[in-house]
């Protein structure tokens, strides 16, 4: 049986500044290392004083994890050298001496499976490395510590995963519900990092690290597994080790042996001290918490009997969720989550078009209501949107600068018809012996009208000339 357990780092992007000093969180906008001071940069003498807003953060998400929060935290020193780390210690939690960090033991559940959730730290990322070109044979190696200190969560699972699979299905979980609270941006670049350590019965366990994307996680996850697989086939012996994801060559390398904990030389970092999180801080945060995206999909479904895959849609997403809060009225609810489903999610189906786009909800109101009372088809409400997404133009001068109006006049349809009876012979003998291909016909007086044609009157004029 595979066992796979993860790592997920996860900066909290919606911060003013750093964990420790008051150097910006955001350190995406600067140019390299003008987003430092000597507190990150680790310089003697600088003290390490605490964004209170952090540990909150951090704390909201344990509970959204379910976790349990103790009421005093402490920070540790991890020791390393590496160039990305200017203090050659990482400041982080650590559980050995009890739960000491913001979150204990929680879970999340995948389709029918509780992944346990072991415990959440806050802790601070290092700095960039940069390599000119490729790493393995470059010459120059740069470091940009504008990052250096950006508050960092990370999550660790148990190895409760069985494939590839689920994690990916985890993953997704994982960051809507930190979108959800918003304390993160998990589409941002390299906002959201996971490490993955895989095992087959009877082999060792293999951590891989330096994954950029879910995507590449997955992959990476697959082609371990195959490796192990092989190896163990051959009673070769799988090494205890960490191995690194080559994106260029699509296989996991290895890169060193694994570290243990007292490698690190864990202690206490004595210049912060303990915080304590007492019960009514918790219980604030708790009732600032945004609703849950499970709760809101049970409301979607239960006031608005909107179907449980479209409120689960909208409900765990943001962006959609924003859009459908804003724009329905309890008459029209169905029909907003059904074009937002269908339509929307085809044209904004990322992060970036979503931050671009000028569709707002009055204009998803206005396509409804003017899909209902006839004036447009449902066909010219698409394209509609797609005017609006650009110039967020009023919905009313768009539906006549492109002349969408729908066309209801039977005659005018008629002769459409008519026209199409002369060019489509076939099918018109089709249809008379086969009603159920009517939809030809039906689809030929749309595409001659773009989409504009009442879709329920051509039908039945077209049944009429059929004689059915
Ligand atoms: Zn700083």
């Amino acid at each position: 049986m595979t066992k796979i357990g993860l790592e997920i780092h996860c900066q909290l992007t919606k911060l003013e500044s750093k964990l420790f000093c008051s150097c910006k969180a955001n350190y995406r906008e600067f140019e390299p290392n003008h987003n430092i001071c000597p507190v990150c940069m680790g310089l003697p003498g600088s003290l390490p004083r605490l964004n209170q807003k952090a540990v909150e953060s951090a704390t909201s998400i344990a509970m959204a994890l379910s976790c349990e929060t103790p009421e005093k935290i402490a920070f540790f020193r991890k020791n390393y050298f590496y160039p990305d780390l200017p203090k050659n210690f990482q400041i982080t939690q650590l559980n050995v001496y009890g739960d000491m960090s913001v979150g204990g033991e929680g879970y999340v559940s995948v389709e029918d499976k509780k992944i346990k959730i072991r415990r959440i730290q806050l802790e601070e990322d290092p700095g960039r490395i940069i390599y000119e070109g490729a790493s393995e044979r470059t010459k120059i190696t740069l470091v940009d510590y504008n990052r250096a200190g950006t508050p960092l969560v990370e999550i660790v699972t148990d190895p409760d995963f069985e494939s590839p699979r689920q994690v990916r299905i985890f993953l997704n979980i994982l960051s809507d519900l930190l979108e959800n609270l918003g304390v993160a941006e998990p589409g941002l670049e390299g906002a959201m990092r996971a490490d993955g350590n895989v095992s087959i019965e009877g082999g060792n366990k293999v951590e891989i690290k330096n994954i950029g994307s879910f995507h590449d996680l997955e992959k990476a996850l697959h082609f371990e597994i195959t490796r192990q697989q092989s190896l163990f086939e051959r009673d070769i012996e799988i090494a205890q080790e960490t191995r690194h994801w080559d994106d260029r060559r699509k296989i996991t390398v290895s890169s060193r042996s694994k570290e243990e904990d007292q490698d690190y030389r864990y202690f206490l970092e004595n210049d912060i001290p303990w915080v304590k999180i007492d019960q009514s801080t918790r219980d604030a945060l708790k009732e600032n918490m945004p609703e849950s995206i499970s709760s809101k999909k049970d409301r979607y479904v239960e006031k608005f009997d909107i179907a449980p895959q479209v409120a689960e849609i909208i409900a765990s997403n943001r962006y959609y969720s924003k859009l459908f809060e804003n724009s329905y009225s309890n008459s029209n609810a169905k029909d907003i989550a059904n074009l937002i489903t269908t339509d929307v999610i085809g044209f904004i189906d990322t992060k970036e078009k979503q931050q671009n786009s000028k569709i707002t909800s009055q204009h998803l109101s206005d396509l409804i209501d003017a899909i209902n009372s006839k004036t447009i088809t449902r066909n010219s409400a698409k394209v509609a949107l797609q005017e609006i997404m650009k110039t967020g133009k009023d919905t009313k001068i768009i539906l006549n600068e492109l002349d969408l109006g729908q066309v209801s006049d039977s005659s005018e349809i008629d002769t459409i018809i008519s026209q199409i009876f002369e060019d489509e012979k076939q099918a018109v003998i089709d249809a008379k012996e086969r009603p159920e291909t009517v939809n030809f016909l039906v689809g030929k007086v749309m595409q001659k009208t773009n989409g504009k044609a009442d879709p329920v009157k051509t039908l039945e004029l077209i049944k009429l000339k059929l004689g059915q």
